[in-house]
């Protein structure tokens, strides 16, 4: 019956696709057969269970088989169609109205005397049982099958049927797959194409790419993901696609650990001198867990091959300093250290740091950023490039070719996430294969971090500095601000300064969530004596940091932001952070939020305002958060709450699309995976054999995105 179609088959080959149709899809770019099926559907709808007619209730929403007893169009405040209709072969029992609007093809496909499955929502009108617009399959009558599928299909001619499968239905009586709209297509027509290239693909073809699951094989998983018999059916095809994208997961990173570890490096410590001076300078003494990520990274760095790592630790555990000696490292050893930032406000705090923990050495420091009236030192005269080794701090614009660093020896990333992995490959690529060292914002659940990063080793900062002040969370109603404000002025009379923050720029007219400009309003008009500012993503660089520099000197009161303040901003005065709609943030959002305050020696308060009620969700994060200030278990928890697709996409910007996101939450999945491609590539460094000829098509990276 099939024209043994193939993966690669252009759609257009399927028997009676209308070149609507093929336009519809092509727009979307689903060109090929295999692109139209790893369109996987979105949810489900469980249309097996099939009531009869008197058992039906008003508001249900069910599968029903019916007898149509009389079809004709019908004229009230609108015009439709009407199937009257009742169970097979009691003509004088229940009745249900089945009325479509605005949909008059139906009233070519239906006649008196054929069985139809319907699946709808049953709503009592004027004491009659009806449902509008259901979707239904016509049982019994060839003909009428035969046209409503070319309906289906846009009104092409199908060939004529020849077995009982053209009539199976497709659409009702069964789990129904569900799909993400396309314009220019109905469901139901999506839902018959992947049908009908299911039916005609040969079910021995193998695999496209490398098939880590053989033993099941792709086209059946791949019928039984759209069109499952059961639920348990479905869970196991997705299981089994899981696990191939898995394994293709774990293989690149295991290729590209292969690949760091081979890579010749540069020796970028040989001489601990900026360092000791820099502690020896500190008013401070390194945390255990700080000394044991230095002495991890100088020992990489001490080595020819190159340095990949990634420095995780908690908001406020002292990553900067931990990477400043990294820095200090390559540049006692005659190197120049870059470490690039996702924005203008934290390269200038880096920069403005580093300058004064390093005033009383010889050190240079640079800042190079887009606005280059900030740049400093780094240009002597046109063209000509100051190449002693020093430290510079710098945004993208470090990633452009003119201003890429001279004699790289290491290379910061800070926020890592911020940046996609081609950024990060083209600042990488900037030198002769610098060490590099990552630094993430917040930790991430383990199994992000061997997922995203499986190819650095990792340092980990567990511990924070002692003289933290504490931070008390607490969470409370918005209807009680009286004593929060009162709480406020204290503070601020003892030269406390106060984050205000809000999840949105401006009032949205559909959500009702407080908005940084309104809360400047309020606020300046409870406390019209206090300097209060304003920062949001939507002001310019050059406003943004006057405000920031204002807060961080001393001379505002109160700022009042969005979330451009999660970002590592460091102001050790103020001890109290107010979060509006908390339970609009993220978990992690929050942590990292929270994570402004409590960097002095002041006590410090985060007051989540919320008005969700205990049970509400929204409410639980809140909880957590009130509980612990452990970032690492507040990940875990992040994880748990979310999923793993949806932190997935908060963790990082690089990472491709992950369709079957379950594996990300197994360790033993991932492990599994990791270890199997170990020991392929233990065997096959080079991936010679002709089996393993589709993996090279997974770790071939496209280079030529690094060239410019
Ligand atoms: P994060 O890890 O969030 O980037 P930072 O590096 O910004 O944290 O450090 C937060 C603050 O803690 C900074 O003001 C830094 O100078 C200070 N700090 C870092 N290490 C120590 C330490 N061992 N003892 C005391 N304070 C420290
Ligand atoms: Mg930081």
């Amino acid at each position: 019956m099939n024209n043994g179609l193939q993966p690669e088959s252009p759609l257009t080959l399927l028997a009676g696709i209308s070149s609507r149709e093929a336009q519809a899809l092509q727009a979307a770019g689903i060109n090929t057969v295999h692109q139209l099926l790893r369109r996987i559907p979105r949810r489900y709808e469980d249309r097996r269970l099939s009531l009869a007619v008197h058992q039906l209730q008003d508001g249900e929403t069910v599968c029903v088989r019916v007898h149509v007893y009389g079809a004709a169009w019908r004229f009230s405040y609108k015009r439709y169609f009407e199937a009257s209709t009742g169970t097979d072969g009691d003509p004088h029992g229940a009745r249900l109205y089945l009325r479509w609007f605005n949909m008059p093809y139906v009233a070519k496909l239906l006649a008196t005397g054929m069985n139809l499955s319907v699946y709808g929502k049953v709503k009592v009108y004027g004491g009659k049982l009806t449902m509008a617009n259901p979707d239904f399959e016509v049982m019994d009558d060839e003909d009428a099958g035969h046209r409503l599928v070319e309906a289906a299909m846009g009104g092409h001619p199908m060939p004529p049927p020849r077995t009982q499968e053209d009539f199976i239905s497709i659409h009702t009586g069964r789990i129904v797959p569900m799909y993400k709209g396309l314009p220019g297509m109905a469901a139901r027509t999506y839902r018959a194409l992947v049908w009908r290239v299911l039916q005609q693909i040969p079910p021995h073809t193998p695999a496209p790419g490398y098939d880590a699951a053989p033993t099941y094989p792709y086209w059946q998983a791949m019928h039984d993901i759209h069109f499952p018999a059961s639920e348990e059916m479905h869970r196991k095809a997705r299981l089994r696609f899981a696990l191939d994208e898995c394994f293709k997961q774990q293989f690149r990173v295991a290729w590209l650990r292969r690949q760091a570890h081979d890579t010749p490096g540069q020796v970028t410590a040989t001489c601990r001198a900026y360092v000791d001076e820099l502690l020896a300078s500190l008013p401070f003494q390194l945390t255990q867990a700080q000394n044991r990520c230095v002495d991890e990274i100088y020992r990489d760095m001490a080595s020819p091959r190159q340095m990949n790592r990634l420095l995780q630790g908690d908001v406020g555990s002292g990553k900067t300093l931990v990477a400043l000696c990294a820095m200090l490292l390559a540049v006692g050893s005659g190197k120049t250290a870059a470490m690039i930032a996702p924005t203008q406000i934290l390269a200038e705090q880096h920069y403005r740091n580093f300058c004064r923990l390093l005033a009383d050495t010889d050190v240079k420091v640079s800042l190079r950023t887009a606005d280059r009236r900030y740049d400093t030192g780094l240009v002597l005269d046109a063209g000509q490039q100051d190449t002693t080794p020093r430290i510079i701090v710098g945004t993208h614009a470090l990633l452009y070719k003119k201003n890429r660093p001279q004699n790289l020896g290491l290379a910061v990333i800070d926020e890592q996430h911020k940046f996609g992995v081609e950024q990060r490959e083209s600042f990488i690529a900037s030198g002769q294969n610098p060490d590099v060292l990552v630094m993430t914002a917040t930790p991430i659940p383990r199994t992000l971090t061997l997922t995203l990063y499986g190819e650095l080793d990792v340092s980990i900062i567990d511990e924070l500095p002692a003289n933290r002040g504490e931070i008390v969370t607490v969470l409370r109603n918005p209807a009680n601000m009286k004593r929060i404000i009162s709480f406020m002025d204290k503070e601020m009379d003892a030269g406390r300064q106060i984050y205000i923050v809000s999840p949105l720029v401006e009032e949205s007219e559909t959500r009702k969530q407080s908005s940084a400009t309104a809360e400047l309003a309020r606020w300046t008009e409870i406390f019209p004596q206090r300097r209060i500012g304003l920062l949001h993503g939507r002001m310019s660089a050059e406003e943004k940091d006057q405000a920031m520099s204002l807060f961080s000197a001393g001379q505002m009161d109160i700022l009042v932001a969005t979330t451009v303040v999660e970002v590592g901003v460091d102001v050790p005065n103020a001890n109290i952070m107010i979060i509006n709609d908390a339970d609009n943030f993220g978990l992690s959002q929050l942590h990292q939020l929270r994570g402004r305050i409590g960097r002095g020696e002041h006590k410090s308060y985060c007051i989540l305002l919320s008005s969700a009620k205990a049970g509400d969700s929204g409410r639980e994060k809140l909880e957590i958060l009130c509980r612990t200030l452990n970032g690492f278990e507040i990940a875990e928890e992040d994880f748990r709450l979310r999923g793993p697709g949806d932190m997935l996409g908060t963790a990082q910007s690089g990472m491709g699309a992950v369709e079957f996101p379950e594996w990300l939450a197994d360790m033993r999945l991932i492990h599994r995976a990791n270890r199997e491609a170990e020991a392929i590539l233990q065997a096959d460094p080079q991936l010679r054999a002709p089996i393993h000829a589709p993996l090279r098509t997974l770790v071939d990276f496209d280079s030529a995105a690094l060239s410019n």
